[in-house]
């Protein structure tokens, strides 16, 4: 596939993102109808594209240039950024400004009956995450040993099922942990969205057109402050 004259943007296809995503686009003048069938959906205004992928797609395919611009959390960006850092895979992207959405923790957390102390607690027992990376790098620093449980969803029922002894798992107001009987010890990382950009150098009237997006991003996010 050649490069495209036309800035390819990603998005989130469906999920917490996607809404908040287009309106961002949409409050900029960019101009598009999603079908919710397409994976792509062409501004009608400008010569912009969007991609609606899966989150975690979405910084791999701006590190390996396939499209120009990405909206995604802060937790799945570093998350792909150590993953590629250890398979010494290209990992670079430029991280253009936080969003005004998409607020979230990742944090340990274990079932009310476990008595916790401190993070040491959970010396060499299971964790189960999403995030095997972010849970990783914050343990070696601390110095602790534990078990993994990688599990792509339903994290946080994975102590009931007798799966794991605690989880660390995306929180944003706690409900989803106290309805599991859980609660949250250590927050390890807190996110925003961010829109991030391929380090590819991009033709005049490419970088252009990006310099003109930004500059109404910082304008909107501005303006609701
Ligand atoms: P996809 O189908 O695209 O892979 P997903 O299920 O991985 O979607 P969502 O649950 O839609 O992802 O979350 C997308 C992002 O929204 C998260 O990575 C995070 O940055 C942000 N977010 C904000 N609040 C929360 C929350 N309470 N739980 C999970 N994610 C949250
Ligand atoms: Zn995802």
């Amino acid at each position: 596939m050649s490069q495209s004259t036309r800035l390819r943007i990603a998005i989130q296809k469906s999920g917490r993102l996607s809404k908040e995503s287009q309106k961002l686009l949409k409050s900029c003048g960019v101009k598009f109808n999603v079908n919710e069938q397409r994976l792509i959906a062409h501004s009608d205004n400008m010569p912009i594209d969007l991609l609606r992928v899966r989150d975690d797609d979405i910084p791999g395919l701006v590190m390996d240039g396939v499209v120009d611009l990405g909206i995604i959390g802060e937790n799945v960006l570093e998350e792909e950024q150590i993953e590629r850092q250890t398979l010494g895979k290209p990992a670079d992207c430029v991280k253009l400004r936080e969003l005004d959405f998409g607020a979230c923790r990742l944090s340990l957390a274990v079932p009310n009956e476990f008595s916790y102390q401190d993070a040491s607690s959970l010396e060499g027992l299971r964790i189960a995450t999403s995030y095997p990376n972010l849970l990783r790098r914050y343990m070696q620093e601390k110095g602790i040993n534990y078990r993994d449980c990688m599990l792509k969803g339903s994290v946080e029922v994975a102590p009931r099922a007798g799966l794991s002894d605690g989880i660390c798992d995306l929180v944003s107001t706690g409900a989803t942990l106290e309805a599991n009987g859980l609660y949250e010890t250590e927050v390890i990382y807190r996110s925003m969205a961010c829109i991030i950009q391929s380090t590819q150098s991009q033709p005049d009237d490419k970088q252009a057109l990006i310099n003109k997006i930004l500059s109404r991003i910082n304008g909107v996010v501005r303006a609701k402050e």
